[in-house]
Formats: C-alpha cells, structure tokens, sequence
C-alpha cells in the first residue's frame, strides 16, 4: 500500500496578521478570527487550540488539524546572581542559540538571536569565528519571545504595572543576539511585525531595535518596510581599520554607512542611531581614534555605547583598560555626544552571545563572544 504524504503542518509561529489574514481567507475565514487566534497564540501564550474557547469549535478542529503553536525546544535555562536570564534553544541539526532576558527597574530586555553563527567574520565576534550555519525562521525568532514570555511567566503581555516594576516582562526587544539580522531580512522583518503588533506583543517600535555591521541596502530597506529603533556596529573611525575588523566593511564603507544612518533617521521612530563600539586595547581606543570618530559622526545625530571587548581564545584582542575607555568616553562627551558604557551582567550564567551555544557546538574552541551587557539607558 501507497503511503500518503503527511499533510504539511504549519507553525503559526511563523506567521505575522498579514500572513494569517491570508491563510484564513484561503481556509473562508473571517479575518476578526485570525486576529482572535494571534491574541490567543501571543497575547496568551497560549499553544493549544482547544483552549482558545471563543474560537469556533470547528475552526478549532481545522486549526488541529493543519497547524500548530511550536517554539524551538529548550535545552538549558539558566539565571544569574544579578536577575540576568539565559536560555538555550535548539534550533536542529545541531544548532543552539541563545537568548538572553535582563531585567532592569521598570524594564525588561530581551536579547534575541537572528541566526545560528554569521557569516559575516568580524575580527573581534565569536559568533563570526563559529562561521554561518543557517537563518533562523521567523517561528525560530518570534518563538524565543513567545517562550521567554511563558518562562517569566508573563504570558499575558505588556504584564500589570507590578510585573513591569518588577522587571519581569519583557519591555523591550534587541536583535543583538547571535547572527546578522539584516542578512536574514525577510524573516526578521516578519518578526518584527509581530512584535510590534497589538494583537500579538504590542511593542512600541522606539523600544525595539535592531543591531547591525552595516549592510546598507537592507538598512534602507527597513526604513522603508519597518522602520524601528536602529543601532549599527561601528567599531572604528576609518575604512582601513574597519576593513580589518569588520569585512563587511569592504562593500559599504563608512561614508556610505553614513550616508544610510541620515536617510534611515527621515523614517526612524527614535530621532537618533545608536553606535556600538567594541573597545579594543591599543586598536581602536586611542585620542585620535575618538577625534576621528567625532569627525566622522559630526553629521549623523546619534549617541554611543562604548563596549569593552569580552575576550574569548585565540581572538587576538584584549579589553581596554576600564581607565582607557572612561578617557574614551570623556572625549566623546566633550564633544557633545552622549555616551553610554556597557555593564557586563550574567557573567556567573556565561550570559555573553555565543558562549553557551558555542560550547555545545565545539567545546575545545568557543568559549565567549560578543558580551551581552545592560543596555542601559540608550534603549529605554
Ligand atoms: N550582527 C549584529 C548584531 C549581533 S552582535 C551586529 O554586528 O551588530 C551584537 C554586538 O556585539 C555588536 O555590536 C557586536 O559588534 C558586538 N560584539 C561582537 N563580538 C564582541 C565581543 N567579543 N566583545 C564585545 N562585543 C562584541
Ligand atoms: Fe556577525 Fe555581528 Fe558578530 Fe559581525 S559582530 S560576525 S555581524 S554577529
């Protein structure tokens, strides 16, 4: 006897309103019902289809039948001495990535992964060392928000205000996790729908932002598609060295990056950029390294968050002295720039992007990478 091809499941997961909009037209549905399942599915965390009891008990069953509510597998959970939240999340064939939740007063971050690894090898960025494994589905993105939301146990979103004094939902999104999310563009932007959307996470888009090395087109594409808050990573004043450390920056130099920062800010809901700078001893933390850099933002309203290095074997880079970057810092604000430095947190839980996940892949080899540290007030 012939076996029959299992009917495709889809994971809803992986669906913005639009998208589901669509799918329950084709099924003859009405649309006020695909907003009602969102809600179900993000608003209340919830995976089952027989407990959305306002939902048609045949819808129910058609639900059941041909989707379902799946979040990638949890392999470790870990929390920190300082409130900071790890998790580790299977995304297959022997992937894991990470996402990381850092409560603060009256606010809680999370810290999202876009990909497992990243092509994009900068110098300094274990992730980058690990190599590119694959984009994540935006049912792998949307889904660490979805889980971390259950594991806080603030299922139903936005929390009450005691929740939210408490630190304990999720305030505020980041994609500064593992991978490049310009490079996964569609999927992240699809995911992004979903968080800002009211029938699912509601989030405000000045208080969810996405970090990248600077892929210009796809930094205008989101202006265009979905503009949120934006923080690129800059890493140096002038193309010789970024070229180092950053190959991207080979294709789009800074003066296009530049370029792209000003037509991003005409559309961004927040009126500045964010520039992350890793500070590396003796490379890029000199005086004339900060002058360069005041020359070269003059044009560009932003602020920066200075980033002392988390070291990591083998990277051939070492931290700048904590004195070298409050100079560092000092200079910027002379100059009139807002400056921010990262605090490092979690450090008990390895709670720095790609430390867990690293270890799982390749034990000998990884040990840390990019540091996830307070985000402090640049993305309140
Ligand atoms: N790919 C994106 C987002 C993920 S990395 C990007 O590059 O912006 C998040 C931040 O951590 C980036 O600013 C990145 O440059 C920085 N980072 C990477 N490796 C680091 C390290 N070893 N120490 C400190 N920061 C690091
Ligand atoms: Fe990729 Fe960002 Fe790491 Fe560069 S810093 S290798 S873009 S994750």
């Amino acid at each position: 006897m012939n076996s029959l091809p299992l009917p495709a499941v889809l994971n809803l997961l992986d669906y913005d309103l639009a998208a589901l909009l669509a799918w329950f037209s084709e099924q003859g549905e009405k649309p006020f019902r695909a907003r009602q399942v969102m809600r179900w599915i993000h608003r209340e965390g919830c995976d089952d289809f027989d407990a959305m009891t306002d939902v048609a008990k045949a819808l129910r069953a058609k639900l059941k039948e041909q989707a379902e509510i799946r979040a990638p597998m949890l392999l470790r959970d870990s929390l920190s001495g300082d409130g900071t939240r790890k998790w580790l999340f299977d995304v297959g064939d022997g992937n894991a990535v990470e996402t990381v939740f850092i409560p603060e007063a009256g606010r809680g971050t999370l810290c999202v992964s876009s990909q497992a690894g990243c092509a994009l090898d900068c110098a300094f960025c274990a992730t980058g060392k690990e190599g590119f494994n694959r984009n994540l589905s935006t049912g792998e993105i949307v889904g660490q928000l979805w889980l971390a939301n259950s594991l806080l146990g603030a299922a139903k979103v936005g929390g009450d205000r005691e929740d939210r004094d408490n630190g304990r939902v999720i305030s505020n999104v980041v994609l500064m996790g593992m991978g490049e999310p310009l490079a996964n563009f569609d999927n992240v932007v699809a995911a992004l729908r979903v968080m800002l959307d009211d029938h699912a996470y509601g989030l405000s888009r000045r208080r969810v932002t996405v970090s990248t090395s600077g892929i210009v087109p796809a930094i205008d594409r989101l202006r265009e598609e979905c503009p949120v808050a934006l923080a690129v990573s800059l890493h140096a004043p002038d193309d010789a060295l970024r070229d180092r450390l950053m190959p991207i920056n080979r294709k789009y130099p800074l003066r296009d990056l530049m370029a792209a920062c000003r037509r991003y800010l005409e559309r961004a809901p927040r009126d500045f950029v964010t520039f992350e700078y890793v500070m590396l001893d003796g490379v890029n933390d000199s005086d004339a390294h900060a002058r360069a850099l005041i020359a070269l933002s003059r044009d560009v309203p932003c602020k920066f968050n200075l980033i002392p290095f988390n070291p990591f074997p083998r990277s051939g880079f070492a931290r700048s002295p904590a004195g070298r970057v409050r100079h560092f810092a000092g200079l910027l604000l002379e100059a009139g720039i807002i400056v921010t430095t990262r605090k490092t947190r979690g450090d008990d839980v390895a709670a720095a992007c790609g430390q867990l996940a690293g270890r799982v892949r390749d034990k000998a080899r990884r040990a840390s990478a990019c540091s996830l540290q307070t985000v402090e007030e640049v993305f309140s």
